[in-house]
């Protein structure tokens, strides 16, 4: 059976730790390694911190985050109706960031690349990001 799990909050810093917390409890259903656990929940921080930085900046909004479980396969996709992004692919590149004085690496989709087995981001200037990720859990067990 399809189980699904929506939830919409505001775009605030305390949000971050909610959300990552939200989203290991569901997967908790898969039985991940530690180490897979982990890996979800940096990737959750890392887009979920960019829609507060980046996509709200310094406005209100809220997140949008699905997820949901179909055999051993995690999809998670995290949305905000922020900025957008202009160029992603430039975005993707390791160590790219709009925000070096601000003591941003720009290494959140970097990091979200390695810990997931799939990423991809869309976005439109002025309409926001979505960013999907999947992860299968438990393979070679
Ligand atoms: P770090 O994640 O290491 O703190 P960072 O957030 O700048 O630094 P990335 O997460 O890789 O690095 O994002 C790269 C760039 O993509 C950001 O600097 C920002 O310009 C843009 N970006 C990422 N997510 C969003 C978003 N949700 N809305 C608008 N712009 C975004
Ligand atoms: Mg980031």
């Amino acid at each position: 059976m399809d189980n699904n799990i929506y939830l919409k909050f505001p775009a605030i810093s305390e949000n971050e730790a909610f959300a990552r917390v939200v989203v290991a409890a569901f997967v908790t259903r898969l039985d991940p390694t530690l180490e897979e656990m982990d890996d979800i929940k940096t990737a959750v921080s890392e887009a979920v911190t960019n829609c507060i930085v980046h996509g709200y900046e310094n406005t209100y909004g809220e997140i949008e985050l699905l997820a949901w479980v179909k055999d051993r396969e995690l999809s998670i996709e995290i949305r905000d109706k922020g900025v957008g992004i202009e160029d992603i692919k430039k975005a993707m590149e390791p160590l790219y960031t709009t925000k070096a004085k601000e003591e941003r690496s720009g290494m959140g989709f970097s990091f979200m690349e390695v810990f997931m087995d799939e990423l991809l981001v869309e976005s439109k200037v002025g309409e926001g990001t979505t960013v999907k990720m999947k992860k299968v859990i438990g393979v070679g067990e």
